[in-house]
């Protein structure tokens, strides 16, 4: 992966078509071993601070590597398109691509699922859950020895604090936001997982979080996800994306931001090689080549779908005030059962 990051990352700093297009940068390094890691991200695409923005992650756990190979490869295909696609350029002088591929790289490369400090950069925001959570599952302080381990008390990780910079300069002034961070886990389904995770509320998103799904739903009607909140399965402390959410509608309330999950199943890829059960890597990754292919192929439609809808995000975002009412009402039907909840 390093090599591929390298490749991309010559491939925009040379004095060619891209330059005008892409931009590369560091956004931290992190320490392991005697060995110093850097942390890329990509910006692709139109500088105005208000246009819409696509921000996609991958690896934040480190072991499940598909998902920042996923981030990569579609990344590379942006890349390798924008050279010669003039329609695609044309859609990236209304919008931003930012990507950050590996977040954490040390886990990604040591096979680990949380950083070089045993931290599980995905329970390490300040976000306290406010319902209870599952025994160390939903993010604890005993020890760095256990699982899903959330660091020191008031501090985030170097991994987090540099995705929390890069996010809110690149997406703080933006009318509308959608970010993804791809990870895999059990399940046979891909899962698109929206907040909260430190409560079971409703966000305050879920009008255009009905009226982007219903988008989707009559666009591609035999799309492959389940979408629901992550509090369904269940809640956790310390979310960056929780931390996220809640920091950017402070800074900018009028943004419209849907923070995204993908969760990809991999007991599709455990039963047709059940072997890999026995790999700690098998459990979380496809391990055939074919299936690693049709993994990166299997998200191009939702990937392509995003981009589109944030370059027409007027078409779902700006109801008159009645639609806006009835997708309120039909998403907290769909996600939360009928509750008395007025729309905020
Ligand atoms: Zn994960």
């Amino acid at each position: 992966m390093q090599d591929d990051l390298q490749k991309l990352i010559k491939m925009v700093d040379q004095d060619g078509p891209l330059k005008n297009w892409v931009k590369s940068e560091t956004i931290g390094e992190v320490s392991f071993k005697n060995k110093t890691y850097r942390i890329p991200v990509f910006t692709i695409g139109s500088m105005d601070p208000e246009h819409p923005i696509l921000f996609m992650t991958g690896g934040v756990h480190g072991i499940e590597r598909v998902g920042a190979q996923l981030a990569w490869s579609l990344l590379k295909t942006t890349l390798d398109r924008l050279v010669w696609d003039t329609s695609l350029q044309e859609l990236f002088t209304h919008i931003r691509l930012v990507v950050v591929p590996l977040l954490n790289p040390v886990g990604y490369y040591n096979f680990k699922r949380c950083n070089g400090n045993d931290v599980d950069l995905m329970r390490n925001s300040p976000v306290v859950a406010v319902e209870k959570t599952p025994f160390l599952l939903g993010g604890h302080r005993y020890s760095k020895i256990l699982p899903w381990y959330q660091g020191d008390v008031g501090s985030m990780e170097l991994e987090n604090k540099a995705l929390y910079d890069c996010f809110m300069k690149s997406c703080g002034l933006s009318r509308c936001v959608i970010s993804i961070d791809f990870h895999s886990g059990f399940g046979m389904k891909d899962r698109l997982w929206f907040p909260h995770s430190y409560t079971r509320k409703p966000f305050s998103e879920i009008a255009e979080m009905h009226a982007f799904t219903r988008l989707l739903e009559k666009t591609h009607p035999y799309h492959i996800y389940k979408i629901e909140p992550q509090s369904d399965g269940y809640l956790l402390n310390g979310d960056i994306w929780d931390h996220l959410f809640l920091e950017l509608k402070l800074k900018n309330p009028k943004s419209i931001y849907l923070p995204l999950t993908l969760e990809m199943g991999s007991w599709t890829w455990v039963r047709k090689n059940p072997l890999q059960l026995f790999s700690r890597q098998g459990i979380f990754n496809p391990i055939k080549e074919h299936r690693l292919k049709r993994t990166y192929r299997r998200h191009h439609l939702l990937y392509d779908f995003m981009l589109k809808a944030l370059r027409s995000h007027g078409a779902w975002t700006d109801h008159d005030p009645a639609i806006q009412q009835r997708h309120f009402n039909s998403g907290i039907e769909r996600w939360y059962g009928k509750q008395d909840i007025q729309a905020p």
